[in-house]
């Protein structure tokens, strides 16, 4: 609880309308209701998923995550600017929703070479000691609003993550270059 006195700091109502009456949560400025997932249910979720659908679950997950990621983009469309600019409006929308705070270095103009870190990530919140990277829906995500933004398809991987121990997460974007001969498999595929 250390909010400097001299700073105003958004409350959840500044982005949010809960209509108790009908259990409806609408997001302002974002045409559309939302609800909220808390995160043991998520960690619950990812676990059971992983649990059934083995190594299927990580595809399972990231394009969730990516269909999630897509549609953020379509629904922030009115709103114009380059891609720079609106990764970082749609990362902050994330970060409103709870998902954590993030924040991009690179190459955001062009968007072939993109770290995003995520601090306080929601998506492994409950998690301290996991073997390999856990976040495969937030990657998905990441991913889905870097493809959509910038017209390309990209890879994205988790190369750090706060599910092992760290104190944050960090998600490496690369624009797919058109593959050369013989090597024309996209990355993240599994066989
Ligand atoms: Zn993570």
């Amino acid at each position: 609880m250390q909010e400097p006195d001299s700073v105003q700091l958004p409350k959840i109502e500044d982005f949010y309308d809960l209509s108790y009456e009908s259990g409806e949560i609408h997001l302002r400025g974002v045409k559309g209701r939302a609800f909220m997932l808390p995160t043991k249910a998520w960690a619950t979720l990812r676990t059971s998923l992983s649990r059934l659908f083995k190594e299927n679950a990580i595809q399972f997950m990231s394009h969730a995550g990516y269909a999630v990621g897509i549609s953020f983009v379509e629904q922030t469309q009115k709103l114009e600017g380059k891609p720079k600019k609106l990764l970082r409006i749609l990362l902050s929308i994330a970060k409103t929703s709870g998902w954590g705070h993030f924040s991009v270095e690179g190459d955001a103009d062009n968007g072939t070479q993109l770290t995003v870190i995520a601090k306080n990530c929601s998506f492994c919140h409950n998690e301290s000691s996991t073997e390999s990277p856990v976040c495969y829906f937030l990657v998905g995500f990441v991913n889905g609003l870097v493809d959509y933004l910038y017209g390309k398809p990209h890879t994205a991987a988790e190369t750090r993550c706060g599910g092992m121990g760290g104190e944050m997460c960090e998600i490496k974007v690369r624009e797919l270059r058109p593959a050369t001969a013989g090597e024309a498999r996209e990355g993240g595929e599994r066989e």
